[in-house]
């Protein structure tokens, strides 16, 4: 979906990014909805816009943030947690001798890397991938492939946290500030609303979807719960941070973002980016 999106967003005529290899991935994955979606053949506009076209504007945006993070980061060790079908390592101007390691489940690495080389993709820089389970012990997985938590790293968890059990998520963020080195810097998104807004609203997604012959109900993937509030917990536990609403994103990029009744709810969604002291 999210690929979808890129590809979809790369085409804008203010397109934010260009990411060639998203279109080739989403044919590679072959679900037909998401192939007609590229095809033209799904709308795009929608009721009080919750569909395609709102997700091309939110993962535009959002792509574009976390590339900037990473190319202003000016570290030369990267940390992609749940990559997925992003192609970051082989399309961002990483700095000479940068190593980017890329962490997803075992299935989505091997996919994406068979088919980056079927694509005659070649990595912007040193790529290294873990395939393991965010929920398992990945630190030691990462260790595995040659990461040195004594250099300062920059971490990406871009789309994630909504997919692990709020238990999983302070994990994640205990984790990675035990590998963090000072300097280290971290990028991620924190949805205030919680996940009964966001399953709402997925549930609403999937509907529409539905209506135009998709099969999924992308709801099932998130995890419900209390949740503590990534800005909090990353101060108190020695990062310094920093955050800005959907709004404020948008426009640092010319756009605005829609103001409606139904997508209120995430205009308090928060980009983040967080420096180890
Ligand atoms: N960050 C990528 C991007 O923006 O293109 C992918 C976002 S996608 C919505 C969510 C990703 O999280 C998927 O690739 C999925 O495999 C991964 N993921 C979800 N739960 C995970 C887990 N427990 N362990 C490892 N990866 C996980």
């Amino acid at each position: 979906m999210v690929a979808a999106a890129r590809a979809l967003a790369s085409r804008q005529d203010d397109a934010l990014f260009h990411d060639p290899y998203a279109e080739p991935l989403v044919r590679a994955v072959g679900m037909d909805f998401f192939t007609r979606l590229l095809d033209g053949e799904v709308a795009g506009a929608d009721i009080e816009g919750a569909g395609a076209d709102l997700m091309v504007h939110l993962i535009a945006v959002r792509t574009r943030f976390f590339d900037d993070f990473f190319v202003e980061s000016g570290v030369r060790q990267a940390v992609i947690l749940a990559s997925g079908l992003d192609s970051r390592s082989y399309r961002l101007p990483w700095a000479n001798g940068t190593v980017v390691y890329e962490i997803d489940q075992p299935q989505v690495i091997g996919f994406k890397t068979a088919e980056m080389a079927a694509l005659g993709a070649a990595p912007t820089a040193e790529l290294r991938t873990v395939g393991v389970d965010l929920r398992e012990d990945w630190p030691a997985a990462l260790r595995a492939a040659g990461f040195d938590p004594v250099q300062p790293t920059a971490w990406s968890a871009e789309g994630l946290l909504v997919y692990l059990p709020p238990a999983a998520q302070d994990k994640l963020f205990d984790d990675i500030t035990a590998l963090s080195a000072p300097g280290s810097r971290l990028a991620t998104e924190y949805h205030p609303d919680g996940a009964a807004t966001i399953g709402a609203r997925s549930k609403a997604i999937s509907e529409q979807w539905g209506a135009d012959g998709a099969n999924l109900d992308i709801s099932d993937l998130f995890y419900t719960g209390e949740r503590h509030h990534v800005v909090d917990y990353l101060a108190e536990r020695g990062w310094q941070v920093s955050a800005r609403t959907r709004p404020e994103v948008y426009a640092g990029y010319g756009r605005s973002f829609p103001d409606t009744e139904l997508l209120a709810p995430m205009r308090d969604s928060l980009a983040i980016v967080a420096t180890r002291q």
